[in-house]
């Protein structure tokens, strides 16, 4: 059985010397696919430098819509210059938080545009990240794809039935994180029952959001098979299926090799 991650943070800051050990782990349990995600320009810089050196690997550039109130000088052009270097498979992850207030909401917009042109231009992917703002973000998208072509993957989706169907229908791709392993998420279980097989894509967002059993634990790629295993079985089909056929999407989606 293959998994892919797709969406986890692996940068030396959060896994210092332990990395090694934990894409080991990864690869034990089946997970052979990772997108190592960008937040800033050096751990989008560091994940195009793994990914460029371990087998399975892809990277993204972009800064967090948490963060972009703390742009430095000349960060973007280094965003810009690795989306353009071929050296990673998607720009992002931006978006809209609206849940936290670390940076202004039209600041937030700003950024979020500024991605979305970049993804256009390039005909690159998009990683995007919602928290209370899926209807905002949905806009945006909708605008763009008016435009032009964009694939988005809203990653570690929690909206409603109604907001997923919406993405679905603009043609994102949906993003499971180990939320949808709580006892509490039967709601949330429910939803990913109804999105199309081939739109879904498990993620860890590692370090954080440990699935069920590993709640409270600092989280690692090789968990999405927790969060696999949940899904699959929300769905009522074979766990070795719906393996492939997530990593299918992944693979399609960050167009690995
Ligand atoms: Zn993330």
């Amino acid at each position: 059985m293959e998994f892919f991650d797709s969406h986890c943070h692996l940068d030396p800051m959060r896994y210092g010397g332990e990395l090694p050990e934990v894409l080991a782990r990864a690869r034990a349990a089946g997970v052979s696919g990772m997108a190592v995600i960008g937040t800033r320009a050096s751990d989008s810089e560091a994940a195009a430098a793994l990914a460029g050196s371990e087998p399975g690997l892809v990277a993204t550039a972009g800064i967090h819509p948490n963060d972009v109130h703390d742009v430095v000088d000349g960060e973007w052009d280094r965003i810009v210059a690795l989306a353009e270097s071929g050296r990673v498979a998607a720009v992002g992850e931006t978006g809209l938080d609206w849940y936290r207030d670390h940076a202004p909401r039209d600041l937030q917009a700003e950024w979020f545009d500024r991605h979305v042109a970049l993804a256009q231009r390039l005909s690159l992917p998009l990683v995007v990240h919602t928290r209370d703002s899926i209807d905002d973000v949905l806009s945006v998208i909708r605008r763009a794809v008016s435009r032009g072509a964009l694939e988005v993957v809203l990653h570690a989706f929690t909206g409603t039935s109604v907001q997923a169907t919406e993405a679905v229908e603009l043609g994102c791709h949906l993003g499971f994180a180990g939320m949808v392993t709580f006892r509490s998420s039967a709601v949330l279980r429910e939803l990913s029952v109804l999105v199309p097989l081939d739109r879904i894509l498990v993620e860890t967002d590692s370090p954080f959001l440990s699935p069920e059993p590993l709640r409270g634990k600092r989280n690692e790629p090789g968990n999405v098979v927790h969060t696999a295993r949940a899904i699959a079985l929300a769905r009522g089909v074979a766990i070795d299926g719906f393996a492939a056929a997530t990593t299918a999407n992944a693979r399609r989606f960050y167009r690995c090799r």
